[in-house]
């Protein structure tokens, strides 16, 4: 079973409303077992819901508690984003998934890059806060980009 992001399937729960639906993830999966989930929903944000972006290193120092996840506006949503990673692993182990295909970048999902915390658009590599979470618990994630 594998754990694939929401919105790479066109699901509208990307920050601003809309998806990120991929046709190569979507013929992958077609003979596949798999079940979706959006950490950023899942951890209580809105849909639409302002951008947020990790302010230091990656998602393996937001769960050691030594990095925040910050919205545009500045609101601390970082609870919400490791809740949102908690109730994505519960899923995850629910339906004994081993691999995950989520979407790169997002400080949730991203598995090789992020955006830097200053909302200017730079990326720098990293990874999510659901991403470190299910590595950590030994998920092999990889992004849409990888397929
Ligand atoms: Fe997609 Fe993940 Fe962002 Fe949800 S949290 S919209 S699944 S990238």
């Amino acid at each position: 079973m594998i754990l694939v992001s929401a919105c790479l399937l066109g699901i509208n729960c990307k920050y601003n409303g809309e998806h990120n639906k991929s046709d190569k993830v979507i013929e992958y999966l077609k003979d596949k077992e798999y079940i979706i989930v959006c950490p950023e929903q899942l951890g209580g944000l809105s849909t639409p819901r302002r951008p947020s972006e990790i302010t230091s290193v990656d998602g393996y120092e937001v769960i050691n508690g030594n990095s925040n996840v910050i919205s545009n506006e500045g609101i601390d949503v970082t609870e919400n984003f490791k809740k949102g990673a908690k109730e994505s692993l519960k899923i995850a182990n629910l339906y004994q998934c081993t691999e995950a295909i989520l979407k790169e970048s997002s400080p949730s999902c991203g598995s090789n890059y992020i955006y830097d915390g200053t909302f200017s658009g730079n990326k720098i590599p990293g990874v999510g806060v659901t991403t470190a979470l299910l590595r950590l618990n030994n998920i092999k994630v990889i992004s849409e980009k990888e397929i």
